[in-house]
Order: C-alpha cells, then sequence, then structure tokens
C-alpha cells in the first residue's frame, strides 16, 4: 500500500472478514530519546502487513506524548494503516479538541476512544466534560470524520458492577458511533464466545477484534492480570508454574499458547485478531510464522 492510499484507510474497512488477519498493538517510549526504539519496532512489525497497527496513549509503559507522531510515521514510512488510542480521563473538551486538531493536522482518521484507568490518587476527580467513553466517541463524532473504536472487557470490566451492566455500557459506545470494538486481553476461548453471543443477543452486531497477548515473561503476568482483572484459567496457570522461572522454556510456551488461542478462534470463525505485541517483533514474528499456512 502507497501513503496516499494507506492515510486514507478506514479501520472499519479493513477489518478482515473473510480470510484470516492479524493487526498489532504498539506503545510508544516514554522519553522522546527512545522513540528510534519504538520506530524500529514498528518497522519490523509493518514488515508483517499487519491489516493495522494499533498505538497506545499512556499504556503498557509508555506515555501519550508521542502517540500520534508515532501512528503518522507507520502510515507515512511503513505504509501501513494506523489507529491511535486516545484516553479522556482527567481531560476537558479543550484538550479533547487540541488532540483532534493534532491528529487532523497529521492525517490520522482512525482513532480508540477510551476512558482509560482511573488514576490511584485519592485526590482525583473526573472533568466536568468526560466520565465515559462513550461521551468521547459523541464528542469526537461532532469534531470531525473520525473511524471510532472502542474498548470492551469478555470477561466484565473491573468496575462493572455486573455482565448486565458491562453490556449497557458497550450499547452506549454503540448508540454513541463506536465502528468496531477490541477486546481486553483474555486466556480462555470460551469466554469471548460467551461474551459474543451476548452481545448478538442483544442485536449489537459490530465487528469485535479479540485481543490475544502472548505472555512470554512470567513476572509480567501477575502485574497484568492484576491491573486487568483478567484470570488465568488452570491450563495457564499450570504453564506458568511449570516454565515461570525459565525464561527461554516461558517465552517458548507462551508463544505456543498464544498460537493455539489464535487457530481455535480462527477455526471457529473469527477473521480478524489483535495482537497485543508489547513491542516484541520477535514474539509477533514467531506467531505468524507458526500461522504460516493459515495466513497464507
Ligand atoms: P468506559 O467505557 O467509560 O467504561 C469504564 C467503566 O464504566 C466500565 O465499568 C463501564 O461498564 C462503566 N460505564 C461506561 N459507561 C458508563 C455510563 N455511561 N454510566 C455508568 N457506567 C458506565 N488505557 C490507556 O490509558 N491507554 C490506552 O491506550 C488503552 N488502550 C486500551 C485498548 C484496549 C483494546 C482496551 C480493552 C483497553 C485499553 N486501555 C487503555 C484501558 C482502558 O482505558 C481501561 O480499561 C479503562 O478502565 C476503561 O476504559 P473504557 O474506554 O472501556 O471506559
Amino acid at each position: 500500500m502507497n501513503e496516499t492510499t494507506c492515510s486514507q484507510v478506514l479501520i472499519k474497512d479493513c477489518i478482515s472478514k473473510d480470510r484470516p488477519r492479524l493487526s498489532f498493538e504498539i506503545f510508544p517510549p516514554k522519553e522522546w530519546a527512545k522513540i528510534e526504539d519504538t520506530k524500529k519496532v514498528a518497522k519490523a512489525l509493518s514488515c508483517y502487513a499487519p491489516s493495522f497497527i494499533s498505538v497506545t496513549y499512556g499504556a503498557g509503559g509508555g506515555t501519550s506524548d508521542y502517540t500520534f507522531a508515532l501512528t503518522q510515521q507507520i502510515v507515512e514510512k511503513y505504509h501501513v494503516p494506523a489507529l491511535a488510542h486516545l484516553t479522556c480521563v482527567g481531560s476537558d473538551k479543550e484538550k479533547v479538541e487540541a488532540a483532534l486538531n493534532e491528529m487532523q493536522s497529521r492525517g490520522i482518521k482512525n482513532i480508540l476512544a477510551l476512558r482509560g484507568d482511573i488514576p490511584a490518587n485519592s485526590d482525583f476527580s473526573f472533568s466536568k466534560d468526560f466520565r465515559h467513553a462513550d461521551e468521547l466517541m459523541r464528542f469526537i463524532k461532532e469534531k470531525g470524520d473520525f473511524c471510532i473504536g472502542g474498548a470492551c472487557y469478555p470477561e466484565g470490566h473491573p468496575e462493572s458492577a455486573s455482565t448486565e451492566a458491562d453490556i449497557e455500557s458497550l450499547k452506549r459506545k454503540i448508540d454513541a458511533g463506536a465502528d468496531f470494538l477490541t477486546t481486553q486481553m483474555f486466556f480462555d476461548n470460551n469466554i469471548f464466545y460467551t461474551f459474543r453471543m451476548r452481545m448478538l443477543g442483544k442485536g449489537m452486531d459490530i465487528p469485535v477484534l479479540p485481543g490475544i497477548m502472548p505472555i512470554v515473561n512470567a513476572k509480567s503476568i501477575k502485574r497484568i492480570c492484576a491491573v486487568n482483572g483478567t484470570p488465568l484459567p488452570p491450563r495457564f496457570k499450570a504453564i506458568v508454574d511449570r516454565f515461570g522461572d525459565d525464561p527461554k522454556a516461558m517465552k517458548q510456551a507462551g508463544i505456543a499458547y498464544a498460537t493455539e488461542q489464535i487457530i481455535d478462534l480462527f477455526a471457529n470463525g473469527v477473521n480478524h485478531i489483535h495482537l497485543y505485541t508489547m513491542n516484541r517483533p520477535e514474539v509477533a514474528g514467531a506467531i505468524i510464522n507458526n500461522l504460516s499456512g493459515i495466513l497464507a
């Protein structure tokens, strides 16, 4: 894809409907000095011809400052469609409008609109303008012609009182104009299948991209599960218990587990999966290699 074609691509149009495809998530660095390293990550991932790459906003260890520059770079230099994340927690309309203006000036058309996690400090209070992602989505819709995605949680969002409340929140996102959803990571595909059925039962039929995170490091798993409230199924826990202290073995087992999850999703009719790469192109590459016949 060349730069002009690529910059016009809306994520809703490149979500695969007919054959297995992957997209990737990366996070920007904390300091500008490390931006070249992150660009190398993006470049290496682009070589696998993902349908798009998404760039987080102040999540996964990176800052929000370089999200838009990196998103623009992916489109212009590596010719891959890109999606910029944007959060609104603690932000007001003025700040969000400035972010949208910057995105427009950089040619960014795709936004994953999120609330963001509530900061741990006890003096935090919501801004008068945004409490939830659906409000951000409505504001973005008013301000420009963006393709908008949202987050969803097959296991339920940690703050949600019930599955029913969570589904209601999703309905609000769809009513606010979400074009597609990407899931929080999960390690048990049955949870995703049940969630999808529940959505369809409520008439919510927009594309949902399952988010798969290959866990290749035992230390990170406890932190990630604690933050996201994602439970570890016994089968995966056994892997961590057995191989957690052996980095090489853990990496191999984590890649194999993610590969199996992806194959099962494809086998059950899912065509598009979003891979949380944690900025590790070699891990994404190993998975793609395992799927070479399936993705061909
Ligand atoms: P919301 O949709 O606002 O939901 C938050 C909670 O409020 C939920 O419990 C929901 O059920 C409830 N709720 C929603 N609307 C209402 C309402 N109107 N009334 C009452 N309750 C309501 N975080 C980052 O900081 N940067 C990132 O780049 C980032 N990327 C992510 C990508 C994906 C795919 C996912 C799944 C998450 C990502 N996150 C990121 C984390 C996300 O910001 C947190 O999970 C956050 O806690 C919730 O964000 P949300 O957009 O789902 O919020």
